[in-house]
């Protein structure tokens, strides 16, 4: 999608802070990160973020790799939390499919 942020970012267009990356997916920080580390995990291509639109299982793999390959490498060992957010409910804000993993802090549950 030519106006999609997160497109962008997977293309190399706009430039990211990537901590990892395999060839379907990527892992970059969040701009404006909510704890010590805060790694948005993303498809490059664009996949819609509703569950009415899945992304095939292979692709699901490929991400979780990538988020495993984060945990690691930003030793994130005392723990850490997944979240996707879809629609106005949760605050979603950029509309193509993306999961935050956080991490580097004490978090409360539930989430606000
Ligand atoms: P959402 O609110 O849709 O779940 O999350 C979108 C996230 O993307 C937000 O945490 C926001 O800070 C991050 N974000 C939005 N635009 C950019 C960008 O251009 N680059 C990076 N690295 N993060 C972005
Ligand atoms: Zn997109």
């Amino acid at each position: 999608m030519s106006d999609c942020t997160f497109c962008s970012i997977g293309a190399g267009t706009i430039p990211a802070s990537v901590v990892a990356e395999t060839p379907n997916g990527m892992a970059f920080r969040d701009l404006n990160p909510a704890a010590p580390v805060h790694v948005l995990v993303i498809p490059k291509a664009h996949a819609a973020d509703s569950a009415a639109d899945p992304i095939n299982a292979d692709l699901w793999f490929e991400l979780m790799g990538l988020v495993r390959q984060v945990v690691a490498k930003e030793h994130l060992e005392e723990g850490w939390r997944l979240v996707t957010n879809v629609g106005p409910d949760a605050g979603q804000s950029v509309h193509h499919l993306h999961l935050h993993l956080l991490g580097g802090r004490r978090m409360s549950w539930p989430p606000g």
